[in-house]
């Protein structure tokens, strides 16, 4: 069994990429892809773990794109030196730099007693992301935990939210498809209403180029899962799968096998390789 879908320290996991590969191992996976949000500084030192324990580990990354609420699309099997991942990258981590800020005023507007230190001290080197901002506010204890913080103030539509610049989702797909990769739309029921239009958004995606879709995903049910493999096979998508693992972050999703038990088998990971060839 292999996971797509894995965060690390480098963006808004709790464990580093050396951590991860070990949990891996210890999980018997056979591989993972390293997918931090908007970078990819955490796959080298997974790659060098990954050497040393016998598994192997696929660069990746998960783009955050505009589109409606907001479109995640991971990358697989990235050139991590290309120049235009890399400009754009850095182009995403000045937006949340613009944003972050905002977040905080908004928190202190609030009573939150929150600074933008504060922040970075819990990320450390890491991409700040939402996240942190909730640690922060949990080792501050006016929540039990980073999910409540959601609900409560960060999550799209509460009193702290604060929209990002993004990617166009046809720019994201190019800049992957450009440094060597293939393009997967990741999770579509977090933020696609699938029950209307989505065809009109797989027909456009696909000419922008994607190449397949998360159909496996902790986030999604059964019957999600089986309608989104339906959808692949209509639109001549590769189906992918992954945990989409935060370590203590979102301490319900295991490693390998999510939320509810999802297995995704090593076949799948064969078919990615076979389309990069082509
Ligand atoms: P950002 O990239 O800074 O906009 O933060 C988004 C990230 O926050 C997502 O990718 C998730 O990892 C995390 N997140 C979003 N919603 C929740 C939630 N309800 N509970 C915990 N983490 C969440
Ligand atoms: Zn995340
Ligand atoms: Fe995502
Ligand atoms: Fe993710």
């Amino acid at each position: 069994m292999i996971d797509l879908h894995v965060h690390t320290t480098a963006s808004d996991g709790t464990f580093s990429p050396s951590e991860v590969v070990k949990i891996a191992k210890q999980s018997n996976l056979s591989a993972i892809a390293i997918t931090d949000h908007d970078t990819i500084l955490g796959i080298q030192e997974a790659k060098e773990k990954a050497e040393d324990l016998g598994i192997e580990v696929i660069s990746g990354v998960e783009i955050s794109a505009d589109f409606e609420i907001e479109m995640h699309i991971l990358g697989y099997f990235i050139d991590v030196n290309n120049n235009k991942l890399i400009d754009n990258l850095l182009l995403l981590e000045s937006f949340r730099h613009q944003r972050n800020p905002k977040i905080v005023e908004k928190l202190q507007q609030l009573g939150y007693n929150i600074t933008i230190d504060e922040i970075i001290e819990v990320a450390k080197d890491s991409i700040i992301g939402r996240p942190h901002i909730a640690q922060v506010l949990v080792n501050k204890g006016y929540f039990n935990s980073p999910k409540e913080v959601f609900e409560k103030l960060l999550s799209f539509g509460k009193p702290a939210y604060v929209k990002k610049d993004k990617l166009k989702p046809f720019e994201a797909i190019n800049i992957l498809k450009e440094s060597g990769g293939l393009a997967i739309l990741a999770h579509p029921y977090k933020f696609l209403y699938l029950e209307e239009g989505v065809e009109n958004v797989f027909e456009e995606l696909k000419l922008y180029g994607l190449d397949g879709i998360e159909a496996i995903h902790s986030e999604h049910s059964d019957i999600e899962t089986k309608k989104l493999i339906e959808l692949a096979n209509r639109f001549s998508f590769l189906i992918t799968g992954g945990s989409d693992f935060h370590g203590k972050n979102k301490p319900d999703i295991k490693l390998g096998v999510g939320r509810n038990n999802i297995k995704v088998d090593d076949e799948i990971l064969e078919r990615l390789k076979e389309r990069l060839k082509k």
